[in-house]
């Protein structure tokens, strides 16, 4: 089978050094088989292998391949439906347990850079960036929401203020947090992987899993081999595919482009970005951008449903990166390449179990990079028998995508075309 490569982006051309792992061959047991070398499962293996568990992990193509190796970096705190809307559909006790976690998987980043020395570039600073007054009305509710689950790190920006921190004349106002932040993703996930191996993980590349039969042990299947289990996670977000058709029946994979200018020079990057936070706007559809380490422009937006790959996603990111930034005419654009994450119809996470030991965490849509560390956590913790915090995840609804798998991608395109119509007339 030919082997699979990391997309061709500015990360992979950038990425630390890191071994080719060995596909699986034959047969092997584990305490936990880890299905996906994205955050969530990486994140997950690490810290049972913190804890002790053998761990083994089964990756389609590299690690990283999938949306942790390509996204835009941005740590974004929360969830992509923030708590006041957990608070209003969730039981009181299980909105407040959600709440306080919504800030851990930022702090677990920082926790695991430190502890493991991982080169990724980290930087403290994110701003939401409001275009209009409704949205800076919004963000502040935001910050009192956020202050109220514990995050004093967060200021309000008027217009004067946002001027001097993004060379853009698009913004009325936005919210600075300084507990968010941005990475290089592909580096830090890398630097995970060789944490968990140092740690005596063993993680298999070019290792699709084919099939996962069900039991005490698991065994879970790839073309050339077998992992029997006492627990399964899985981890394949938006590149599961139909794998387990009860967990593609309700989320479906979208993707997202992304762009990298040519190294800035200095006065020009210090020019758009002079405290080197990255910027995420508050439309519905957004555009999100930073610096990477050598002054280039990573800039991203838009959203495929169903993640059909576009043709040219230069051709479709330009043009929103020339109307944050103007002055960028003229500018070469070196890296172009898409991603898929996984929606869910509430925008909330799907966290369950099926059966007696196969664990799953899915669909974080589109702000993932903190959760998926949570993720992690939250499943080790339930995998040693402590489930409260993987409980409130489980009992948070999941529903169907109306019309299925024929008709969910134009009723969710229908459904974005009327809230980007909201943005755009600014009510
Ligand atoms: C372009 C882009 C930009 C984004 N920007 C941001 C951002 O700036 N901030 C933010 O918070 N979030 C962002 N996100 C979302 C975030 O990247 C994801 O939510 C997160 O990385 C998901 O991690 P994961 O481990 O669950 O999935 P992935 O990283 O997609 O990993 C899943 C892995 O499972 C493997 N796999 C799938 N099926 C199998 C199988 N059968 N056998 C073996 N392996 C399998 C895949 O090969 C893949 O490597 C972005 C997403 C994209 C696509």
């Amino acid at each position: 089978m030919p082997t699979i490569q990391h997309a061709d982006s500015y990360y992979a051309a950038s990425a630390n050094p890191s071994p080719d792992r060995p596909a699986l061959s034959g047969s092997t047991r584990t305490d936990v088989c880890v299905i996906g070398a994205g955050f969530t499962g990486i994140s997950a293996g690490l810290f049972l292998a913190e804890q002790g568990f053998k761990v083994t992990v089964l990756e389609a193509a590299r690690v990283g391949w999938g949306a942790s190796g390509r996204n835009g970096g941005q740590i974004v705190n929360s969830y992509s439906r923030d708590i006041d809307v957990i608070e209003r559909t969730a039981a009181p006790e299980q909105a407040a347990l959600l709440g306080k976690m919504a800030f851990e998987g930022a702090q677990i980043i920082r926790q695991r850079v430190a502890r493991y020395g991982i080169q990724c570039d980290l930087k403290d600073g994110g701003i939401f960036a409001a275009l209009t007054g409704k949205q800076l009305d919004h963000l502040e509710q935001q910050q009192r929401l956020w202050e109220r689950y514990g995050n004093d790190k967060l200021s309000l920006l008027d217009q004067a203020d946002i001027a001097r921190r993004v060379g853009s004349s698009r913004y009325v106002g936005g919210l600075l947090d300084m507990s968010g932040g941005h990475i290089h993703p592909l580096n830090l996930v890398l630097g995970e992987a060789a944490a968990l191996e140092s740690l005596g993980g063993v993680i298999h590349e070019q290792s699709a899993v084919t099939r996962i039969e069900h039991g005490q042990p698991a065994t879970v299947h790839t073309a050339d081999g077998q992992v029997e289990a006492r627990f399964v996670i899985v981890a394949g977000n938006a590149y599961l595919g139909n794998l387990l058709p009860q967990l593609a029946a309700k989320s479906m994979p979208c993707g997202t482009q992304v762009i990298t200018t040519e190294a800035l020079d200095e006065d020009l990057a210090l020019s758009l970005l002079p405290q080197d936070d990255c910027v995420e706007d508050c439309n519905y559809l957004l555009d999100y951008y930073r610096l990477s380490a050598d002054r280039r422009l990573i800039y991203g937006g838009g959203v495929t449903y169903g993640a059909r790959d576009p043709a040219n996603v230069e051709a479709l990111i330009r043009p929103k990166l020339l109307k944050t930034f103007p002055q960028l005419e003229g500018v070469r654009i070196d890296y172009a390449w898409t991603g898929n994450f996984l929606l869910t119809l509430s925008r909330l996470p799907q966290v369950g179990r099926l059966g007696e030991n196969i664990y799953y965490s899915q669909g974080c849509s589109g702000h993932g990079v903190t959760y998926t560390h949570l993720a992690g956590k939250v499943l080790a913790e339930a995998l040693r028998g402590q489930a409260e915090r993987f409980d409130a995840f489980a009992s948070l609804p999941h529903y169907p995508f109306p019309g299925g798998r024929l008709l969910r991608v134009p009723f969710t395109a229908m459904g974005a075309w009327y809230y980007q119509m909201r943005d755009k007339f600014g009510i």
